[in-house]
């Protein structure tokens, strides 16, 4: 990868003039969403409480179509009804597993499709979302790193993974319905599925505020994950303008092994990532940061690897997350034995770290860590085109 990877461009400015078309209004930030409502012919004293209002029908209740927003008029909503559309991605495909876990198969605008994954547990459920259509990094033992990234993903093409997931697990509350009575199954949300988020930060952290407005989706900053391969400029920002619990991807205990694992390592090596999670302000003993290692048969399971591990993160207030490697075709690795990811988590634990192993969930079909890829392949398209998708407006 090269040194000056560019950083993404903040996609997600509204014009004054709303662009021609209906505007989509998942994933606006209430800001851009009042400033839509007044682009659009709202009131502007008007504008504060009639978001406030879009805002808990669309997040709270999941509603898309204005006419049933009752508490506001039939005028209005017809007005509203014409000038902007209430559109989450399409569901292209949903596959379930022998153990519950279930792969969503989405497309969104430009007809690109992602992979989203629900995973039940007894005391949660977890959803993975995807922040880009392919991947802007390559690592080697990640399906989704053989496939070139193709474009970030809006901000609502993010928070509406989650809202597809709602509509498929009936976690919406019924017309009359408190929007607290319902049981969550959704309780839980990792960026860990397609994608390098803090390559798409403001995209990634408005999808994640909307996820967090106590008046919508609700759900806590600390039930919200965010992981990163390394890319250390962003990780102070994520804390600050985000608030998430962070996991990174570390997979390595020295720069030779993690520059051929997660290339990035070349850019920002072992030492200068571990200052930035040093430094990363959210830190605390109830705030860990997780450290995932994918184990690699006879490439990073060594007992000097796990005694290494425990050695770096000295000092960082952290668990581990020890994944089994989870195969897809062509792979080059395979998975260690499972009496050496044993004997490293023992390292690791008898250090003083919670070191869980990862159950793989989903691997029938294909929906377990590091598994997802898109038939999406990367169709020559210009920046504008990718813009004139993304209602970006170049
Ligand atoms: S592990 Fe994450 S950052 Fe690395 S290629 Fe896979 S999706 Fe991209």
């Amino acid at each position: 990868m090269a040194a000056d990877t560019p950083i993404t461009q903040d996609v997600m400015t509204i014009p004054r003039k709303l662009p021609e078309g209906p505007v989509n209004l998942v994933g606006l930030t209430r800001d851009g969403l009042r400033d839509a409502l007044i682009a659009g012919g709202t009131p502007e004293k008007q504008a504060k409480m009639r978001t406030g209002q879009i805002w808990q029908w669309i997040y709270q209740r999941g509603v898309r179509d204005f006419d049933a927003m009752t508490n506001l008029s039939k005028a209005y909503r017809a007005e509203l009804a014409e000038r902007f559309v209430i559109q989450v991605p399409e569901v292209v495909s949903r596959q379930v597993s022998a153990d519950g876990t279930r792969k969503y198969l989405v497309r969104i605008a430009g007809g690109h499709e992602v992979e989203v994954v629900y995973i039940p547990e007894e005391d949660r459920g977890t959803l993975c979302i995807s922040s880009q259509v392919g991947c802007t990094l390559t690592c080697s033992f990640c399906h989704t790193g053989t496939q070139k990234l193709v474009r970030n993903l809006t901000a609502g093409e993010i928070v509406g993974q989650i809202m597809v997931a709602r509509d498929d697990l009936d976690e919406w509350p019924e017309p009359g319905e408190g929007s607290g009575e319902r049981p969550r199954r959704l309780s839980n949300i990792v960026l860990m599925g397609m994608g390098e988020p803090l390559y798409n930060f403001e995209n990634v952290r408005d999808a994640m505020k909307i996820a967090m407005d106590g008046e919508g989706i609700s759900l806590s900053r600390r039930r919200i994950t965010l992981s990163t391969s390394g890319v250390v400029p962003e990780i102070a920002r994520a804390a600050e303008e985000i608030g998430c619990m962070l996991a990174v991807s570390f997979h390595a205990t020295t720069d030779e092994v993690r520059d051929k694992l997660v290339p990035i390592n070349k850019r920002w090596p072992i030492a200068e990532l571990l200052e930035a999670l040093k430094a990363y302000p959210k830190l605390s003993n109830s705030e860990r940061i997780t450290f995932e290692y994918v184990m690699l048969k006879d490439i990073n399971d060594s007992d000097a690897d796990a005694r290494r591990l425990v050695k770096l993160i000295a000092g960082i207030p952290a668990k581990i997350n020890l994944i089994p490697f989870n195969e897809w075709p062509g792979a080059p690795y395979q998975r260690s034995d499972w009496s050496r990811i044993e004997a490293f988590a023992d390292i690791v634990y008898k250090a003083g770290y919670a070191a869980p192993i990862r159950t793989p969930r989903g691997e029938d079909i294909m929906a377990a860590c590091g598994q997802l890829k898109s038939a999406t392949e990367r169709a020559r398209k210009s920046r504008a085109q990718i813009a004139a998708e993304t209602g970006t407006g170049a």
